[in-house]
Order: structure tokens, then C-alpha cells, then sequence
């Protein structure tokens, strides 16, 4: 799709080295940059910038500082972690309008978790998952907007459905209504490899428009949540619609990745 962007490189050698943001100004200042970053991979590539939503990731990150995030302006969290997002939810009910994305695997016994406050839920990778979030959502009375999860790099250590299951399992997800089903989602490899990581992006775009051909009705696919702080601008020259940005943001986080993705190495 991008002859312009082929040269963008990862900034996976940044890891690290993000600064911390402690105040509302930080905040404001890693958001402009984060923002501008956005825009520039746009422009290169002829997109509209309105057509990316920005999820900053506050997994780590303490509740003093997620307020200040907060006054700077963020309305949107995503969590890895379902118990780590519930608790901060319960901690900040008086932020009536801050929703909370769930973005990691979820294990079918915390379900009902996220049925009670999460917004949106990323990681979709099993019907028994589904059957199991639509029947708490049903007692809730709640709806949940979600992405099924893709394997797009094959490492055993992500999680994700393959890409040749995707088509036969979005054609039984209208059986569950309290699921609104947006898009897809993946993890690129952990590469300073600019051409493999974009390989994951290009195969996340092309199952998309695969699926979405025969996509059953209310079914919509529009969505590709893909990209993070070392790789979004490729995500972006890809047809990302929704980055998840935690250290380009908040600050280089203390814990390695490899204890969110246990052996993906780098
Ligand atoms: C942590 C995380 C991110 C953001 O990674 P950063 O390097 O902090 O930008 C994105 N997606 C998922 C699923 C994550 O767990």
C-alpha cells in the first residue's frame, strides 16, 4: 500500500529511553508529540489523521499519574491486565467519562470482569470466550465493543487465533449480541526488523479485507488496532485506525516486555 513509507524504521531501540511523565504538562507534551508522530505518517501516506484514534496504555502506571493524564486530556485507557484495569476503574468512578479498554488475554474465569465496566475488550480469541462475555454482558444489560485477536507474526508466545481461522470464526460471532464487533487487532514481531514488522501490519490489513467480503451482517471489520510506541508509524502506512501507545507517552516502563509477552525476545 505505501511505496512512500517502506524506509519508516521501528523505534524499538527507544525502549527505555521514553521520559517519565509525572504532570498534566508532561502529559500534554508526550500526548503533542505522540500526535504529531500520527500526522506526519499520515501525511506520507495520504491518510486523514481523524481516521487513527490514539489509546495511550496505562498498564503499570500508577492512579496519581494516570489523573494527571487525565487533565491533560485522555478519555481512553487500555489495560493489558483485566484485574489491574477493574481495580483502577473502581478507584476513579468520580471520572465519569473515562473508559476503559481491555487489551490482553483473558482468561474465561475473569469474563465477567470485564462485562462489568471495560468498554471495549481487544483480545478476542476464543468462542468460548465470546459465549462466555456475552452471557455476563447479557446480565448486565451491558453491550462491549470488541476486536478478535490475530497472530500476525507467528511466535507461540503471542496469543491470537491464526489467520486462517479468522474467516470461520467472525461467521459465528452474531449469535452473541452484546458483542459489537469492530475490527482486528494484532502484535507485531518485536523486531528492530522494519520489513518483518511490516509484514505483520500487511498481513492484518489483507485478512481484514478477506473477511470483510464475506463478513456476516452486523458484522463490521473496519477497525485494525495495530501499532505501539516502537512501531505505530508503520502500523499507521498500513491502515491502523487505532494505535495503543503506553511508553511513548507515560515513560519507558521498568518492566521488560517479556513480562507481557513471556519469550518474544527482541
Ligand atoms: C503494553 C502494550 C502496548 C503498548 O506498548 P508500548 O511499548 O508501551 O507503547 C500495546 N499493546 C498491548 C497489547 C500492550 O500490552
Amino acid at each position: 500500500m505505501t511505496a512512500t513509507g517502506t524506509d519508516t524504521p521501528t523505534r524499538h531501540d527507544q525502549h527505555g529511553r521514553y521520559p517519565r511523565a509525572e504532570t498534566a504538562d508532561d502529559f500534554r507534551h508526550n500526548l503533542a508529540a505522540v500526535r504529531a508522530r500520527i500526522d506526519a505518517a499520515c501525511r506520507r501516506t495520504g491518510r486523514d489523521a481523524a481516521g487513527v484514534r490514539l489509546l495511550p496504555v496505562s498498564k503499570t502506571i500508577d492512579e496519581a499519574r494516570i489523573r494527571q493524564a487525565y487533565a491533560a486530556g485522555c478519555r481512553f485507557l487500555g489495560e493489558n491486565k483485566v484485574q489491574e484495569a477493574h481495580h483502577k476503574w473502581e478507584a476513579m468512578q468520580d471520572l465519569h467519562d473515562l473508559h476503559w479498554s481491555v487489551i490482553g488475554h483473558l482468561q474465561t474465569n475473569k469474563a465477567k470482569l470485564v462485562a462489568r465496566f471495560a468498554s471495549e475488550f481487544q483480545a478476542l480469541d476464543s468462542l468460548r470466550l465470546a459465549e462466555t462475555l456475552d452471557r455476563r454482558l447479557q446480565l448486565e444489560g451491558r453491550q462491549l465493543d470488541v476486536f478478535v485477536q490475530v497472530n500476525t507474526s507467528q511466535e507461540d508466545s503471542k496469543y491470537g487465533l491464526a489467520p486462517a481461522e479468522v474467516p470461520a470464526f467472525v461467521r459465528e460471532l452474531p449469535q452473541f449480541s452484546a458483542l459489537r464487533v469492530r475490527g482486528l487487532m494484532t502484535l507485531a514481531l518485536f523486531s528492530e526488523d522494519t520489513a518483518r514488522v511490516r509484514a505483520c501490519f500487511v498481513r492484518l490489513r489483507e485478512l481484514r479485507e478477506r473477511v470483510r467480503q464475506d463478513a456476516p451482517d452486523g458484522i463490521g471489520l473496519d477497525e485494525l488496532s495495530m501499532g505501539m510506541s516502537g512501531d505505530f508509524e508503520i502500523a499507521i502506512e498500513e491502515g491502523a485506525t487505532v494505535v495503543r501507545v503506553g511508553q511513548a507517552i507515560f515513560g519507558a516502563r521498568a518492566v521488560p516486555d517479556s513480562h507481557y509477552w513471556p519469550a518474544s525476545g527482541s
